[in-house]
């Protein structure tokens, strides 16, 4: 199986769904991430540039790649903050890139937050803007060959995803069991740091077990 696992920042997927990405690496899928930003902007001190934020958050990301066992990791250059200011260019990325990659399942942000919470969509606009583009992507763009004619030109595929999985919802209807899994990925599910002491180290609140969403295609 190929799994796609698309996410707005460099910890999101790990962190929310380290657990069921490490199953998938174990039981010999290929998984492959797409990060729509850096994090550029997920810092709290004025002092350090989006430049060295890119590189620690980057950083970060490929360690935590490292040890869940993911070879393939893509970051894009979108402006972390920005992905609701895309505009159309944001899903006609996306159904690029899951024409190209042909996965079988994709994970990515719930653009909803659901009950018992306050909000019914996700607070922060780049998990709620990617969610829905995602979404919109696999539903009808990436399989539709009218949409996007210059992307079949150029040779790619139209493609139907099987499954997708959401993650950072409140109304999870399936989880992954992750108990025995090897202390060195549970690290991971727990959040940063992994470099040692990073200023990053209380953005994320630990997390004893994936808790995903599934729905069927
Ligand atoms: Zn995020």
């Amino acid at each position: 199986m190929r799994v796609l696992v698309i996410t707005a920042h460099p910890d999101d997927a790990d962190v929310h769904a380290g657990g069921a990405v490490a199953r998938w690496v174990d039981e010999g899928h290929e998984v492959h991430y797409l990060l729509f930003t850096s994090g550029d902007k997920g810092h709290g001190d004025p002092a350090i540039t989006p430049d060295e934020l890119i590189a620690l958050r980057r950083g970060e990301q490929r360690a935590a790649a490292a040890i869940l066992g993911v070879p393939g990791l893509t970051f894009l250059d979108y402006e972390d903050g920005g992905l609701s200011l895309a505009g159309p260019d944001l899903v006609g990325t996306v159904t690029r890139l899951i024409r190209a990659e042909q996965p079988d399942l994709v994970l990515t942000h719930d653009p909803f937050m659901g009950p018992p919470r306050y909000a019914d969509y996700q607070l922060h606009p780049d998990h709620r803007a990617l969610g829905h583009a995602v979404l919109d992507a696999v539903y009808f763009r990436a399989p539709g060959p009218l949409y996007y004619p210059e992307q079949i030109t150029g040779g790619l595929r139209p493609h139907r995803v099987r499954e997708v999985w959401l993650i950072m919802g409140h109304h999870a209807d399936h989880a992954v069991e992750v108990s025995g899994i090897r202390e060195e990925v549970a690290a991971v599910a727990r959040g940063p740091p992994l470099g040692g002491g990073s200023p990053l180290e209380t953005r994320t609140k630990p997390r004893p077990r994936a808790s995903l969403e599934a729905r069927a295609d």
